[in-house]
């Protein structure tokens, strides 16, 4: 038979996540921190990789990596830590768990495709409810929805991917004090944003924070950790793959997170480069520039498929948004200030 005719018809009906390649372009497209470690942390990292026993398996759990989130995270007391390959694993943990037959998830929209990937993916139904035009929370609306479908599964990105916008904490309280179901707050960004719901776990027992170590300078090692209530974290648990946090990765990042202040200050650059960056994107004419707490923007511009083009053939590679729900909007990583500059003079030449 023939894969159109073994495969599920929604798996079928899905696009792989596409990549396109950067080459030695000016790579704005990922959210990725610019800077690299230290040349000397470098080093120190490559002596304590080389001492790393790869013919073993890892420590399931990730024990001792968990602790040392828990501590430099400030995760409250009372809270267990749950360990993904990346935070894409533990959206898919999550919604793996709660997919019982007619359950459904809910988030505003636009938003992290992921959470719609992996309804589809778990027969979970995903109920979509729009922003408002100016991609703030429509909250009543979303509060509304909730009490009428019940979801078994709420995600907020906080601030929102691939808007910028952070939602007023009011108004995701709102949806927490509404809720029957889980709510997990996706703070991939906490650390442009520095607003988070980890300090208000005890106050919501449904409350899961989930972080990735991605967008502070470790895409490469894949790290994603969820906080919630142990009677939570012990079934999602159950679904985790047994070892999804390899050996190389725990040891990179509890390196790495003894140092988290090189990290920081690296995050604390980029989010003084990120208001210069911006107040120079609002003065092109034709472009309107969305309020980001991220570290990135979106852009809405008179013709994104056009523009990106033209960025492209200068070297600058940044992602086209443009869709029903994101019509003509591009979005920008905030880089170094040579690569921001390098964004602003091909961003006259292309628009
Ligand atoms: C980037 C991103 C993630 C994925 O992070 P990984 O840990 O790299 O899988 C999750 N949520 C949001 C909102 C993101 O922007």
């Amino acid at each position: 038979m023939t894969p159109e005719e073994l495969v599920r018809p929604e798996i079928l009906a899905l696009k792989a996540y596409h990549v396109p390649e950067a080459g030695n372009m000016v790579k704005l497209d990922a959210m990725e921190n610019p800077y690299p470690l230290p040349e000397e942390m470098r080093r120190e990292l490559a002596q304590v990789l080389a001492a790393v026993d790869l013919n073993r398996y890892p420590e399931p759990t990730g024990r001792r990596l968990r602790e040392l989130l828990a501590r430099t995270m400030r995760v409250p007391a009372g809270a267990e830590l749950l360990l993904g390959n990346g935070s894409d694993d533990l959206i898919q943990m999550v919604t793996f768990a709660l997919a019982r037959p007619g359950a459904s998830m809910m988030y505003p929209a636009p938003t992290f495709v992921m959470y719609g990937v992996d309804a589809v993916l778990s027969g979970m139904k995903a109920l979509a409810v729009p922003l408002r035009e100016d991609y703030t929370l429509d909250v009543d609306a979303f509060v509304a929805l909730m009490k009428a479908r019940d979801p078994a599964l709420v995600f907020i990105a906080y601030p929102n991917n691939p808007t910028g916008v952070l939602y007023r904490e009011d108004d995701v309280v709102a949806i927490l004090r509404a809720a029957r179901g889980v709510v997990v707050i996706d703070e991939a960004y906490h650390v442009f944003a520095q607003k988070s719901f980890m300090p208000r776990l005890a106050e919501f027992p449904n409350l899961a924070v989930m972080r990735t170590v991605s967008k502070l300078g470790l895409a490469g090692i894949r790290l994603g950790y969820l906080a919630a209530a142990p009677r939570w974290i012990e079934q999602f648990n159950k679904v985790r793959q047994a070892y999804n946090v390899n050996v190389l990765t725990q040891a990179a990042a509890l390196y790495v997170l003894e140092r988290i202040d090189v990290l920081e200050a690296q995050a604390a650059r980029i989010r003084a480069d990120r208001a210069e960056l911006g107040a120079a994107l609002a003065r092109l004419k034709g472009v309107t520039v969305y309020p980001s707490q991220a570290n990135f923007f979106m852009l809405r511009v008179p013709d994104a498929a056009r523009t990106w083009e033209a960025l492209r053939r200068q070297g600058v590679l940044v992602k086209n948004l443009d869709g029903p729900l994101l019509r003509d909007c591009l979005r920008v990583t905030v880089g170094t200030p040579d690569e921001n500059r390098i964004l602003l003079t091909a961003l006259r030449e292309a628009l």
